[in-house]
């Protein structure tokens, strides 16, 4: 079943050629039992490392059940060594900090993921340590320890155990106790190749090849080389189950927990200053647009005046008031769709007692900027007027207020205009007087004032002046483009103009730059959580080389090698992302409550919150912070999946 057929290996050092092996011819039947002897440096274990698939020929043919091993790719190669021969090392080669169970439960672990606990349990009974299930290598005798490599060994139930001076590390009882269980599996059925240096350990009936210098000098039982097998056995590409990787690299981590935390607070602070900038933009713009919103539409512009030519600030020149001609102009503007004046005009109210109060004009649909009605309805007619809340008590008394609908008002007028008689139709209250006096010329509501709002084309008539003319006018465009361009048109003839949509657009340059900035910082500290994660994981490398052997020489594949690597880094890279939103959260938190407490301190009023997380947000920082796991892992997991098996298992670590 196995044969070596004119099998050479040799080694290229410094230049020079050693041969290991050379022109080997051997058989080795199935269910037989053969022990390999010869002195130290003769060759055996690289004869061993061909058998078990861990290395290849320089030249010749390894043959099991008539297929060259030298035809197998590096994945059929893995599965080869995974179920279809199981080897025993003189170092027995367990992983220190897994229990007995948790050894032989690992070479399970690739393929069944269920199972797997009472197979492992039934393999370790058989090998008769059933009582030492839960203890760690270092607690059990070597030659208990290489039990536990025997059970390992057999997991997948191969057809042929391989070991390799499996009693070379213990003391003659244990080496008596050994040598009776391979011959024990061999009664079983099972092919047992044996090398040692040991001649203690040969009886009568084994089979006996000897080497010397890589040669073959000896052979008990010589056996004819079969003629080339016409139907080898195949050998499937193995597949490691999904989530082997996920579930190797999170035992990994919580190995070297402090290593893993501290390396996810390094990549945290990176994810969390970008989620914290980005917040804060958010946040501002938010804020602004908000603002914004409370003091009319981001379509509207005000224009305050016109500027003779050839005018500027630097000579004192005012304004000049708009009139009925401006407007008209503004209506007739491409993108207008609509433009009005504004009055503010201080009148007498005649009712019982005679009051003096503002009247304005309403905008041409909707009440004014920030005011609701609380009671009534808008004006329909000409006559129509709305008082604010605050000329009630003053004008009429105790009537209740549900009784001042229908009510009639006269306008006294304060220069020779005559009286005008208006009646109630409701009653508005300014939700938020501030914001009405941060527009320059808007119609002063101060509380004391008594406001009252008449429709356009009656405090036109009435209220204008002769001719009419305006302390402002409002145009709404029609879209953002026709804003702006109105804008550009108004100023470039001297029109003194307010646009809320240039401040946002200011606002909105100004949260760029400040987000770039300190996104760049952010930047800056990722690169350098990469790198991090980078180098961490290059050590993790180092330090595991010899389990990476191990895992390969159970039958653990190239890629499967890898994924525990990247899988490993994607989950440290996941940890910062929470890290760092946590940490971002908190750090908003206690920059809202400084910031508030300095921004009222300096008499403004604070935004209810000036960082704003936007749930893609935080489902971005997660991704990101795997995804620079995974790019910082990147070298060193291709570093371990390409370590060979045999120079992995002899590192030191
Ligand atoms: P044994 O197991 O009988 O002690 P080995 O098979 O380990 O012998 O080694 C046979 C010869 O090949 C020795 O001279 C050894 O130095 C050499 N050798 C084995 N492995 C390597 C290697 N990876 N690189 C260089 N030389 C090696």
């Amino acid at each position: 079943m196995f044969e070596l057929r004119d099998v050479s290996r040799s080694y290229q050092i410094g230049g020079q050629e050693i041969s290991a092996l050379s022109h080997i011819n051997l058989a080795f039947p199935d269910h037989s039992l053969s022990i390999v002897l010869g002195p130290s440096g003769s060759g055996k274990s690289t004869l061993l490392n061909l058998l078990g698939g861990l290395d290849r020929p320089t030249s010749g043919a390894v043959l099991f059940n008539g297929r060259d091993l030298d035809q197998f790719t590096n994945d059929q190669l893995a599965s080869f060594r995974r179920h279809y021969v199981g080897t025993v090392f003189q170092a027995y080669h367990l992983l220190p900090h897994l229990t007995a169970l948790e050894n032989v439960e690992l070479a399970l672990s690739m393929d069944s993921p269920s199972g797997r606990r009472l197979r492992a349990e039934q393999l370790l009974e058989q090998v008769g340590l059933g009582p030492r299930l839960h203890n760690r290598p270092a607690e059990l005798s070597g030659g208990e320890q290489q039990r536990v490599a025997v059970a390992r060994a057999l997991a997948h139930n191969p057809s042929v155990l391989l070991a390799d001076e499996p009693t070379g590390n213990l003391d003659a009882k244990s080496r008596r106790d050994i040598m009776d269980l391979l011959h024990r599996l061999h009664d079983q059925g099972y092919t047992v190749i044996i090398i040692t240096h040991n001649e203690e350990l040969v009886t009568e009936e084994d089979r006996v090849v000897r080497l010397h210098d890589g040669m073959l000098v000896a052979d008990s039982a010589p056996q004819a080389l079969d003629e080339p097998n016409p139907d080898p056995v195949a050998v499937d590409r193995v597949k490691t189950r999904l989530g082997w990787s996920w579930w190797m690299a999170w035992r990994n981590l919580r190995r070297s927990k402090s290593r893993t935390l501290l390396t996810a607070i390094g990549t945290a602070i990176g994810i969390g200053s970008i989620v914290l900038t980005v917040a804060f933009g958010t946040g501002l713009q938010k804020n602004a647009n908000q603002n914004l919103a409370q003091n009319g539409g981001l379509n509207t512009v005000e224009v305050i005046g016109q500027m003779p030519p050839g005018a500027s600030s630097a000579n004192f020149a005012e304004p000049k008031p708009l009139n009925l001609s401006d407007i008209d102009y503004f209506q007739k503007l491409p993108g207008v769709a609509s433009a009005y004046g504004m009055i503010s005009a201080p009148v007498m109210v005649k009712t019982l007692a005679t009051e003096p109060a503002v009247i304005n004009n309403l905008p041409l649909t909707g009440l004014p900027t920030g005011q609701k009605l609380v009671l009534g309805r808008q004006p329909e007619s000409g006559n129509d007027v709305l008082l604010s809340q605050n000329g009630v008590k003053s004008l009429f008394g105790t009537e209740p207020l549900a009784n001042l609908v229908g009510k009639t008002l006269t306008i006294v007028g304060t220069s020779n205009a005559r009286p005008v008689v208006l009646t109630v139709a409701g009653v508005v209250s300014p939700t938020n007087s501030r914001d009405q006096s941060t527009s320059p010329g808007a119609a002063v509501t101060s509380g004391a004032t008594i406001n009252l709002y008449v429709p356009y084309p009656t405090a036109v008539a009435h209220w204008a002046g002769h001719p009419p003319a305006f302390s402002h006018a409002i145009i709404t465009a029609n879209n953002a483009s026709a804003t702006i361009a109105l804008t550009k048109t108004l100023s470039q003839k001297g029109f003194v103009v307010f646009s809320l949509r240039e401040i946002a657009k200011g606002i909105d340059t100004f949260v760029i730059i400040i987000q770039s900035v300190l996104g760049a910082f952010g930047g800056i500290a990722l690169v350098v959580a990469g790198i991090m994660i980078a180098l961490v994981m290059m050590w993790a490398v180092l330090e595991r080389t010899r389990e990476i052997g191990i895992l390969k020489a159970l039958g653990a594949r190239a890629q499967d090698i890898r994924r525990v690597f990247v899988d490993e880094a994607a989950l440290i890279g996941l940890l910062a992302g929470i890290i760092g939103l946590a940490g971002a959260y908190l750090t908003a938190i206690l920059l809202q409550a400084v910031l508030k407490m300095l921004i009222e301190r300096a008499g403004g009023t604070a935004p209810v919150s000036l960082f704003v997380v936007p749930w893609w947000l935080v489902v971005s920082a997660l991704a990101f912070g795997m995804v620079v796991g995974t790019v910082g892992s990147w070298i060193p997991a291709f570093r371990a999946s390409r370590l060979s098996v045999v120079q992995a298992l002899r590192h030191d670590g």
